[in-house]
């Protein structure tokens, strides 16, 4: 075998996702696209708004080509930087400037540049179920444990008692999604100050540093005029990712930033540490004209209604037809609860109907199954009467 041992176990969790995905094209191929309902993949479909367009075009034809297309300084244009930075301190009265901010290929790319600088062997990283099915790679490539803080039955609550028992000496981290992909919950300030409440003490108790990864890909995705918390506000060892890929629809571009304040201990040092890591991961800087586009568009304000729509049919339609749902509060994502034991036996039926959708077993959540309703909300629409066909087949 030519591929590292390591390689094995990953090639086999390889993305259930990723899986579903290819099934569902492969569906499409055989029965026609209008015929299949794929809600595997969160990949966006809301319009890319004008700005991009208008930024891109202004771009290319206004600027040096050689500045846009160049390499710039690992951590990214310095004016873009500063953008970042002067936007989030208007929003969250934060002080940041451009040395605290580190544009990056992605949440995606963030994550695993964190993961990198923090992780020596062994070192433990905890993340709460359910949680976003990619943190086990991104830990384990840098040889971390990722330790899954249980949920408690059926309750999407943080289970604050069993984090508490699960850090240790090695906790070096804790991921936490908000909103949450796969269950489109959205943890409220109160239970987010239990949370920094316990990991101060626990800081104390370890003697280090426990940073609070925030991981906020869909942070305008907030439905029924719901905040988002700011976590580096309620958390001084905070270090905040963002993402364009979900709310400007353009996962394809790779870009994101993260942003490490003054107050984080060891924080300049992280950040040293970041822009290297992302030369030598191969990342080298965030994709350059994307860069300066962002910078352009950090004040777009999106169509929320979009989703909004999307949610409340699907999760009215789903309830009157007997499904249990977790009602979804952000991002673009449904939880719903198996109506039978067998979780296979129910991904097989809807398969019978056409329906793709995600076991959530991959996101520490056996049980469930995961709908991304970033569709069109026809597809949704034209859908309904194969999930009518998938709740008789499950009565029968
Ligand atoms: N984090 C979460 C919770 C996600 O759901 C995703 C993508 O689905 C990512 C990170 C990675 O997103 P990206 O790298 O495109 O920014």
């Amino acid at each position: 075998m030519s591929l590292a041992r390591t390689m094995e176990g990953l090639m086999a969790g390889n993305s259930v996702i990723r899986k579903m995905f290819e099934m569902g094209q492969e569906m499409a191929k055989n029965y026609g696209k209008d015929q299949v309902y794929d809600f595997s993949l969160g990949n966006p479909v809301a319009p890319v708004p004008y700005e991009v367009k208008n930024a891109i075009i202004s771009l290319l034809e206004n600027q040096d080509p050689h500045e846009i297309h160049g390499y710039m300084k690992n951590a990214g244009f310095d004016d873009v930087r500063t953008q970042v930075a002067e936007h989030l301190n208007s929003r969250f009265g934060q002080n940041y400037h451009k040395d605290n901010i580190l544009l990056c290929a992605g949440a995606a790319g963030g994550l695993n540049i964190l993961m990198r600088c923090l992780l020596d062997e062994e070192d433990e990283v905890l993340c709460f179920a359910p949680y976003f099915t990619e943190y086990k790679s991104y830990v384990s490539h840098y040889k971390g444990k990722l330790a899954v803080v249980p949920m408690r039955a059926d309750d999407f609550s943080l289970n604050l008692d069993a984090a508490e028992r699960m850090i240790r000496q090695r906790t070096k981290a804790v991921i936490l999604n908000n909103p949450n992909n796969p269950s489109g919950i959205i943890y409220s300030e109160e239970e987010l100050l239990l949370l920094t409440k316990m990991l101060k003490e626990a800081e104390e108790r370890v003697g280090h540093p426990i940073y609070l990864i925030c991981d906020e890909p869909y942070r305008e995705l907030a439905y029924d005029g719901r905040e988002v918390p700011y976590l580096p506000n309620l958390y001084r060892n905070s270090i905040y990712l963002y993402s364009f890929s979900k709310t400007l629809s353009i996962p394809g571009e790779r870009i994101g930033y993260m942003a490490i304040s003054d107050a984080v201990e060891d924080g300049e040092l992280l950040m040293q540490a970041a822009i290297i890591t992302g030369r030598t991961l191969g990342f080298v800087n965030a994709p350059s004209l994307f860069q300066k586009v962002i910078g352009q568009c950090l004040d777009v304000k999106i169509d929320l209604g979009f989703y909004d729509r999307n949610r409340k049919l699907l999760y009215t339609e789903l309830t009157e037809m007997g499904f249990t749902c977790v009602p979804p509060q952000g991002a673009f994502y449904l939880l719903v609860k198996s109506p039978l034991e067998d979780t296979e036996s129910f991904v097989k039926l809807a398969e019978k109907q056409h329906i793709i959708l995600v076991p959530t077993d991959g996101f520490g959540l056996p049980g469930y199954f995961r709908l991304a309703y970033c569709v069109p909300y026809e597809k949704i629409e034209a859908s309904l009467p194969a999930f009518r066909a998938l709740a008789e087949d499950c009565r029968n």
